[in-house]
């Protein structure tokens, strides 16, 4: 059983501390962690005793099904969200009511102070976002599953390859593999990225042929559970150049180090400096413009953020990418990423494609 009640405990301390009477929560995938509650436009009102989901007749059955534990109120046809916000917050009788202000839109927020005028409304930041950064024993065996369906899905795609298929028909069977091995999904759309076009962090498929380039970029990652993966590796589909040998191995150098300095303790910029030491000495600091890695979980970019100027900790139970790339714009770009989860005494890496350049050549 997911412990989706503990989780709204923790999150009432935190409302204990941010000195409100209740949060009201508008970000969905907030709500999903709060009750395992899948669907959306449902907001979910946390208070010191109980927890109440409003939300309308399609999720009616679903809501009972997946959240048994949560009072629910069903807005009626023709009723509006906010009167049937404003009416089960006045029920409370809050004084100071949190809300959350990286979703709450300024329209609601307008609309509900006119409603509520006994009920002042408190902006609360990254409440619940805090909470999910460090993840529990499901959120964790849920991202081994969808790393190991990421492995899967990689593996199935890449025994199919043909020098004649575009990226956007490898982007199809990254798709339909990931569904076909039980992912619900892929956790982004997916980058395929021949030759040059690597050299774009975040290419769109294109009809680009995959025998056209030396080689070709694959970042992606599905979703197992709600929980996501995302991985990048590098394939050479024609003759290995020197510039290629050289840079993937600085890449891969440069990320092994910083998987190896990932411990609790470390902190996040430390762990960026590591690897960004390696690949400056090689000469490539300025091709590598992107931070290390990034939190993952029910969202795909989520913290902690591997990065410059980011002086949080690692704890046990955060899960990070790690993903260090160098990018020369008209040659290409050599990326490699896994996923690493921080153990009490130093980490774990929770995807096993083999990395070595060996591993990476196909025909
Ligand atoms: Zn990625
Ligand atoms: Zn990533």
């Amino acid at each position: 059983m997911i412990s989706f009640a503990t989780r709204r405990e923790k999150l009432r301390t935190m409302i204990r501390r941010a000195q409100v009477d209740a949060i009201l929560v508008t970000d969905f995938t907030n709500v999903t962690y709060l009750t395992g509650f899948t669907g959306d436009d449902s907001y979910l009102l946390v208070t010191a005793d109980g927890a109440t989901m409003i939300s309308d007749m399609r999720y009616s059955t679903q809501l009972e099904e997946e959240c048994p534990d949560i009072e629910l109120v069903i807005r009626g046809p023709g009723e509006s969200m906010l009167s049937t916000l404003a009416g089960v917050i006045q029920i409370g009788r809050f004084d100071r009511l949190g809300v959350e202000a990286g979703s709450m839109s300024v329209t609601l927020w307008h609309s509900l102070a006119a409603e509520l005028t006994k009920t002042k409304l408190v902006t609360t930041d990254g409440l619940v976002e805090k909470l999910r950064i460090v993840k529990d024993k499901d959120e964790i065996d849920a991202t081994r599953l969808a790393c190991r369906l990421g492995r899967r899905t990689f593996e199935a795609v890449r025994a199919l390859l043909k020098p004649e298929m575009t990226e956007l028909d490898i982007a199809a069977e990254f798709e339909y593999h990931a569904r076909r091995f039980g992912a619900q999904g892929l956790s982004f759309k997916p980058i395929i990225a021949v030759g040059p076009r690597s050299s774009l962090p975040h290419a769109r498929p294109s009809t680009g042929k995959l025998g056209d380039g030396e080689f070709a970029l694959f970042d992606w990652g599905v979703v197992a559970d709600l929980y996501m993966s995302d991985l990048t590796r590098i394939l050479v589909t024609g003759r290995i150049s020197p510039k290629l040998k050289k840079l993937y191995g600085v890449v891969l150098r440069a990320q092994l180090a910083a998987i190896e300095a990932i411990r609790p303790g470390a902190t996040c910029e430390e762990v960026d400096a590591v690897a960004r030491k390696i690949i400056t000495k090689a000469g490539y600091g300025e091709a590598f413009g992107h931070g290390l890695g990034h939190g993952l979980g029910l969202a795909i970019h989520e913290a902690p953020r591997l990065a410059r100027n980011q002086k949080m900790k690692l704890r046990p139970g955060m899960i990070v990418t790690v993903e260090p790339g160098v990018y020369f714009p008209g040659w290409g770009g050599v990326r490699i990423e896994d996923d690493v989860l921080v153990t009490r005494d130093g980490h774990e890496v929770l995807t096993d494609v083999p990395k070595e350049l060996d591993d990476c050549l196909v025909g």
